[in-house]
């Protein structure tokens, strides 16, 4: 591989990155360049006392952050959002080097925590400020509904998105006032590292934001069990590893997991365009979107002119390891991804699918490399037909009417995202109704659902628990603290006032308060 490491990362630089992860065991893991596989830095490993110490130092300048005025917590993230968006190209080298994905991927990854801090700078102020609910006794009584910070906030991240999980949903619980403890994937831990640093730069207090370094299962016990609320992105299998534990030790969590994305397109849909988006939703990210689309449901009368146009432009696409905007779909995250992929498309060919166009591993290219790939006739006893494959691979199926589509597109225990295709908005928006999936994505894959930053995004069934965005991406890093006050003695019988008459005027009261309206 002749491809040169991109300028901005210097040995020099990522010493100084992963030197703020804690590890006191001296143990570490090697974090390697995806398109070359060559060592790019040791990264510490946490050890358990590690992790607490983290926890100990978030927590006491959490103390004080909480006592911040919210205006002032916010001018923090108003300089950060500048600082990011002049650093989205070093932001990007780092994306890129640790995961593969292609420039396009790394330079939109590097925008989203900016949306985020953008929307809830807006919305923050009222969405914190305590309400005034009005208490059981009109004049007499007020409730007042205070939002208090959790603590410190656990948040654990996977390396499909490491700076997007890693800073956005942080910086949502910062603005509440919360402190961090994050544990990003080892793959990918340079790029939220980079994000720390620039928080900093614009006025983070120190200590308040930390990584934690480790396999998952070393670390998730001590970090959940230390943390006020825990925020997971990942797979199903560990997000149910995740809430088991924080439902033991009663904290909330908020676990945004996998997907078996589909696609419907409708008979009157523009097939060129519903052809492009399908290209961004199955080969965008190198298919490691986990709102991106793994099944595509066609109409009889439009299946041929679909699948030619899709697979001419599968074909046409260009694939390469480059830290520049040429290649249209970059590498798979690491080898080992790139056997599971590949795994999938095998076992579907030994159970009957064919291969359309592609289905094996591109080593010349990078030793994580595979071919865009598209297959017909994969079934349900099929790895590829149930589970998330998680790699650039996509099944096309035929349906006859769109009741058998929208059954089609809900057999399955997942329910993330979905995109439908058509001219008639009405009709297409009625079906995208009936799909069981947390998004719905009407002639558009995933982008526009994912970032409208003022409405929750999360997954139904086995896709999660919980949502990001919106007011309750923010409100579930609080807890509801109901500040009542009573003004004068009035609730039950006066001194020597007669029960009996006490309960009558309460009910006549209540009675009235309905009919006025007034409670
Ligand atoms: P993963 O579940 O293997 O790992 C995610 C994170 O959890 C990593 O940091 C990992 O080290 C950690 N982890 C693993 N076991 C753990 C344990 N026992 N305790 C604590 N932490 C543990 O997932 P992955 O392979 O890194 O990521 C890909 C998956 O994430 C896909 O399923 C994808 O769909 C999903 N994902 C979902 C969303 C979403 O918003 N719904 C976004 C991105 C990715």
């Amino acid at each position: 591989m002749t491809v040169q490491r991109p300028a901005s990362v210097t040995d020099a630089f990522l010493e100084t990155l992963v030197a703020r992860v804690p590890s006191t065991s001296g143990g570490t893991w090697k974090l390697t360049e995806v398109y070359t596989g060559e060592v790019l830095v040791e990264l510490p490993q946490s050890t358990p006392a590690d992790i607490e110490r983290a926890f100990v130092t978030a927590r006491a300048a959490q103390r004080e952050w909480a006592q911040w005025p919210l205006k002032k917590r916010l001018g923090v993230f108003k300089k950060a959002h500048a600082l990011f968006l002049d650093n989205a190209q070093r932001t990007a080298d780092l994306i890129q080097v640790e995961s593969g994905k292609n420039r396009r991927m790394a330079i939109e990854e590097s925008c989203d925590p900016p949306m985020v801090m953008s929307h809830y700078i807006k919305r923050a102020p009222s969405l914190l400020a305590p309400t005034k609910r009005g208490g059981p006794v009109p004049f007499l009584t007020t409730s007042t509904e205070i939002r208090q910070p959790k603590g410190v906030v656990g948040v654990i991240a996977p390396w499909n998105f490491p700076f997007a999980t890693g800073m956005s949903d942080a910086i949502t619980a910062l603005i509440a006032g919360n402190g961090i403890v994050l544990k990003p994937d080892n793959k990918t831990a340079l790029s939220p590292l980079f994000g720390i640093q620039m928080l900093e730069q614009a006025g983070l207090p120190q200590g308040l934001f930390q990584v934690v370094c480790g396999e998952g299962p070393d670390v998730g016990p001590t970090l959940i069990d230390n943390a006020n609320y825990v925020m997971f992105t990942g797979s199903t299998a560990t997000g149910r590893v995740i809430g088991e534990r924080a439902g033991r030790n009663l904290i909330g969590a908020c676990l945004e997991l996998g997907g078996k994305n589909p696609m419907i397109v409708l008979d009157d849909a523009n097939i060129d365009e519903a052809v492009q988006g399908a290209v961004f939703g199955v080969f965008g990210n190198t298919g490691q979107i986990c709102m991106h689309i793994e099944r595509i449901y066609l109409p009889e009368s439009r299946y041929e002119e679909f699948r030619a146009k899709f697979v001419r432009a599968a074909e046409g696409l260009r694939v390469g390891a480059s830290y520049d905007f040429g290649p249209e779909m970059g590498s798979l995250v690491s080898p080992d991804h790139k056997e599971r992929v590949q795994a999938h498309v095998e076992d579907a060919v030994a159970k009957g699918a064919t291969v359309v166009t592609g289905g094996r591993a591109r080593p010349d290219l990078g030793p994580a490399f595979f071919e865009p790939t598209i297959l017909e006739g994969v079934t349900k006893d099929m790895l590829a037909g149930a589970t998330e494959t998680f790699g650039p691979v996509v099944g096309l199926y035929r349906y006859r009417t769109v009741d058998e589509a929208i059954a089609l597109a809900n057999d399955t225990d997942y329910g993330l995202n979905a995109s439908v295709w058509g001219a008639d908005l009405d009709r297409a928006c009625a079906i995208a109704e009936r799909i069981q999936s947390g998004n719905v994505n009407v002639n558009d894959i995933l982008a526009t659902a994912f970032a409208s930053k003022g409405t929750p995004s999360g997954g139904v069934k086995q896709s999660g628990v919980g949502a990001r965005h919106g007011d309750q991406g923010l409100l579930k890093y609080t807890d509801v603290q109901n500040l009542a006050v009573l003004k004068k003695q009035v609730m039950g019988a006066q001194p020597g006032q007669d029960y009996d008459a006490y309960v009558k005027s309460m009910l006549s009261g209540l009675k009235m308060m309905r009919r006025t309206g007034i409670r």
